[in-house]
């Protein structure tokens, strides 16, 4: 108990800068309510939190929630702008124009590809990640890791396997880590069930179904301890830093389908805002 004390009102140091401030956890976290990310009142209030959606399959904000102006900076679109809200009402029900359309693509015709993330990806967010690209993992988990199970339990459910994006070899190589591996740490069901496909490999992958999953941004293919049908009916969650078009992630999940997955979700730190993905990059 005395340690769980400490947490709740100790002094801590703010990841970002440096600065100690008091320990806010509090009871609402310790009891679920609330979040905590070992940033100081000031830096957390910098990060524009995802708190109501305007579609529950990709997890795309409610723009107005965030101020024209920061949404305008962020990606050079207001809602106004954008189609989705001309033409839909905000209904909490449904389902934006972007997931509409890879409704069309094989294999998201016959399953479901549900999204969250923690927050926008807007330019401080952008550069907290850039920062922690080239440091220990540690602090990223800490960051955001906890978070982002949270996120995934309450919005998302239980899952069998948590499986990290894997990044592309030569980025692996001038980073040192996967971003991606160290926020799914602290998931207890963590399984690197994907590899990416290199170039070479990919022009020789079979055509139909599986040649326009490989044609994304980003291909991947089942990990050997993926053989032996250990994805039959399982429920899989894909981890990862940034949600751009969406296009990588749906990417890895269709092969984690095509290997037999029962339902594949996703949950990332930041999503880009605006974005058009379906049918493209
Ligand atoms: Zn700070
Ligand atoms: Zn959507």
């Amino acid at each position: 108990m005395g340690q769980w004390m400490e947490l709740i009102r100790g002094t801590e140091r703010c990841l970002w800068c440096d600065m100690f401030y008091e320990g806010n956890m509090g009871w609402g976290w310790v009891l679920g309510f609330s979040e905590h990310t070992h940033l100081c009142g000031q830096c957390e209030n910098r990060l524009q939190r995802i708190k109501e959606l305007s579609c529950l399959e990709c997890g795309r904000p409610r723009l107005h929630l965030y101020g024209e102006e920061k949404v305008k900076q962020v990606e050079g679109v207001s809602e106004n702008s954008t189609p989705f809200f001309q033409k839909k009402k905000l209904d909490h029900d449904s389902v934006c124009l972007d997931c509409e359309r890879w409704q069309l693509v094989p294999p998201w015709d016959g399953v479901r590809f549900r999204h969250r993330a923690l927050y926008v990806y807007d330019g401080f967010l952008q550069e907290v990640l850039a920062r922690f690209k080239y440091r220990e993992d540690v602090a990223l988990a800490q960051l955001f890791g906890r978070d982002l199970r949270r996120l995934a339990r309450r919005e998302l459910g239980l899952f069998d396997f948590v499986v990290p994006i894997p990044l592309k070899g030569e980025r692996e190589w001038e980073r040192g880590f996967n971003q991606a591996e160290a926020l799914a740490k602290g998931f207890p069901e963590v399984v690197p069930l994907l590899e990416r496909v290199s170039m070479g490999e990919q022009k020789q992958s079979k055509r139909g179904r599986e040649e326009r999953i490989a044609s994304l941004e980003g291909a991947f293919q089942l990990a050997e301890l993926a053989g032996g049908g250990c994805l039959k009916g399982k429920r899989v969650l894909i981890v990862d830093d940034i949600y751009t078009t969406g296009a990588t992630i749906r990417s890895a999940a269709g092969v984690l389908y095509a290997g037999g997955a029962a339902e594949v979700c996703a949950v990332t730190v930041a999503r880009s805002v605006g974005k058009s993905s379906a049918g493209g990059q």
